[in-house]
């Protein structure tokens, strides 16, 4: 069909120009005899107009018909601001109605009224709204952008299995049965780990995919059963080439697609320091308010409360919030209360205000004169400023003192938009306890290398092994995790034994990997960039669902196509499966 451009690309400079053009009708109006009509196709909308001659062509058509309309740009009487194109308009001089529609469910628009639910039933008419277009763009560019500078540096793409065995991410694996072999199951990929390490010792050097991974997690409102990453191996390099090649690859992407400069190196904290000054691996680095450590100052106190804190190893931390001491009535801070209460197990919190020059809050009265003074010299208390402290075991007051800087930061207004600060976090704890397995667990996977110097500490003292892991963290997002990994099958067999795997299960489970060790394994490292993650950020959304095109609901299901769905018992017999507990739900 003929077309001679999109129509969210005309613009003043297009004036006079004869052009034919292709689209959904988005509005229409009628004005006396002149009927306007915004057509819309993937590129944007423009009006067009139909004058008294051309208006009873158009009599019929209603939105969501599809137009082809050849005609001249003209400059508009009045500008729109609001439109990419308002400055101008297509006078209609001829019009074909390529198809009808009938009317459609949902409201097919930016701001649209309908309820996201029966907008995920009709998402292929959602998908036309030009947000979601926009985004979907996005996302193609950034695969784009990757695979050229992936390109550029020389990685190869290589797709790998997503029929698999199990690879252990931490999630539960999507299981599909063999129909050849009754009583079997592939597994759906966690994550290309075990394959992009394979193909390290297969000498690839450096690899790439675009890849989809699958995890059966529980339900969580930003997460997606299946999701992207871009995901990176590469060997001879350390955790410094794995930085730079991400870094080249982050500054390119946002440069390409949102026309930003970013740094040229990142920053990087360790994970204890992320801890300490944060009370989170994932802090937001576009506003300060970091955690103030204020035990030193009571470790001789005569306030009970702080000095057996001091005592016990814990921490006296405060946040500080300047001009906000006014903004938190008492009611206001009950609220931060419970908020450090029940959702982090904080045994209360206080705080301090300065107000008109005097130190006023729920510690003044217990603390020495020379405690507060001390407390005002350190923080560089102004008027107006509010602390809030909490005293606890390290590991519940830094969490808690992170959650409450980040809360306070929405509620205040500090975090400053269009302003993109990334982190990488590295040494990364090698294990976490698991008190549900009672047993120490992999903190990333099982194949990042411990820290060299760690090593003899494997068995005696795990909790306190460092690892190569790090994390890519944007604005309080993680935006991928990685790490060096162990390329000797020894300290491999080690650290399955450090979390409990013996060597039987481990062979059973990754015998075939364990086996690749022995014939030259390259040192090698690599990452997984969430790629929705990543384009959310770009889109400037906290809705994964608005940039991935099919997306399901927050309760993991399909509402377009009604997924997951019963299959025919036929179906089921022949893959040897019975369903014993169909009406368990
Ligand atoms: N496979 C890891 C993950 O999915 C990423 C990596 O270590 O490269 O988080």
């Amino acid at each position: 069909m003929e077309r001679t451009c999109g129509n969210g690309t005309l613009r003043i400079s297009d004036e006079g120009r004869e052009v034919t053009l292709i689209g959904w009708v988005a509005k229409r109006r009628n004005l006396g005899s002149l009927v306007f009509i915004d057509l819309r196709d993937r590129s944007g909308i423009v009006q067009i107009t139909f004058d008294e001659t051309m208006a009873e062509k158009v009599k019929d058509v209603r939105n969501e018909y599809i137009l082809q309309v050849k005609g001249t740009v003209v400059k508009r009487s009045a500008a729109n601001p609001k439109m990419a194109t308002g400055e101008i308009e297509v006078l209609a001089k001829e019009v074909v109605i390529v198809n009808s529609a009938e009317t459609a469910p949902i409201e097919i628009a930016d701001d649209s009224s309908t309820n996201e639910d029966t907008r995920l039933k009709y998402r292929y008419l959602d998908l036309r709204r030009p947000v979601l277009q926009k985004n979907m763009i996005l996302r193609h560019k950034v695969c784009m952008v990757a695979r050229k500078v992936l390109d550029e540096k020389g990685f190869i793409e290589i797709e790998t299995p997503i029929l698999a065995r199990s690879t252990p991410e931490g999630a539960r694996d999507y299981l599909v049965p063999s129909r050849i072999y009754n009583g079997k199951f592939w597994a759906l990929p966690q994550s290309p780990q075990i394959y992009k390490q394979l193909l390290m010792i297969s000498g690839m050097e450096k690899y790439f995919q675009i890849a989809r991974c699958f995890r059966d997690e529980d339900l969580r409102a930003d997460r997606q059963p299946e999701f992207t990453q871009i995901d990176i191996e590469m060997s001879f390099g350390d955790e410094d080439t794995v930085f730079a090649t991400v870094e080249d690859l982050m500054k390119a992407i946002f440069k390409e697609t949102i026309n930003v400069d970013l740094e040229d190196r990142f920053v990087r904290l360790t994970w204890d320091e992320c801890m300490k000054r944060y009370g989170s691996d994932k802090p937001d680095l576009r506003y300060g308010n970091e955690i103030i450590d204020l035990t030193d100052l009571f470790r001789e106190s005569e306030f009970q409360v702080f000095r057996s804190v001091a005592d016990a190893n814990g921490v006296i931390g405060c946040v500080k919030f300047e001009n906000a001491a006014d903004k938190y009535s008492r009611k206001g801070l009950d609220k931060l209360q419970d908020f450090v209460k029940h959702g982090f197990r904080a045994k209360a919190l206080a705080y301090l205000k300065m107000e008109n020059g005097t130190l006023t809050g729920s510690v003044v009265k217990p603390l020495s004169d020379a405690e507060k003074q001390a407390v005002c010299d350190k923080l560089g208390l102004k008027d107006n400023d509010l602390v809030l402290i909490i005293a606890d075991q390290p590991k519940i007051a830094l969490p808690a003192l992170g959650a409450l800087r980040v809360r306070l930061a929405h509620e205040l207004e500090l975090i400053p938009e269009n302003v993109y600060k990334f982190l990488w976090v590295t040494d990364f704890p090698m294990f976490e306890y698991s008190e549900e397995e009672n047993r120490w667990v992999a903190a990333h996977h099982p194949f990042t290398a411990p820290k060299e110097e760690d090593v003899e500490r494997l068995f005696s003292d795990p909790g306190s092994v460092s690892s190569r892991a790090y994390d890519l963290v944007l604005n309080g997002y993680e935006l991928l995790s990685g790490s060096i990994r162990i390329h000797d099958q020894e300290l491999q067999e080690k650290v399955f034994e450090a979390i409990g795997l013996t060597m039987e299960k481990a062979r059973e489970r990754f015998g075939f990997f364990l086996d690749a060790f022995r014939y030259g394994t390259p040192p090698h490292g690599g990452v997984g960039i969430g790629l929705e993650r990543l384009v959310m950020v770009l889109a400037g959304t906290d809705n994964i669902r608005d940039v991935v095109a099919f997306p399901t609901t927050n309760s993991s299901l399909d509402l377009m196509s009604d997924a997951p769905n019963v299959v025919d018992k036929a179906q089921l017999d022949i893959l040897g499966i019975e369903i014993s507990n169909k009406d368990k739900d």
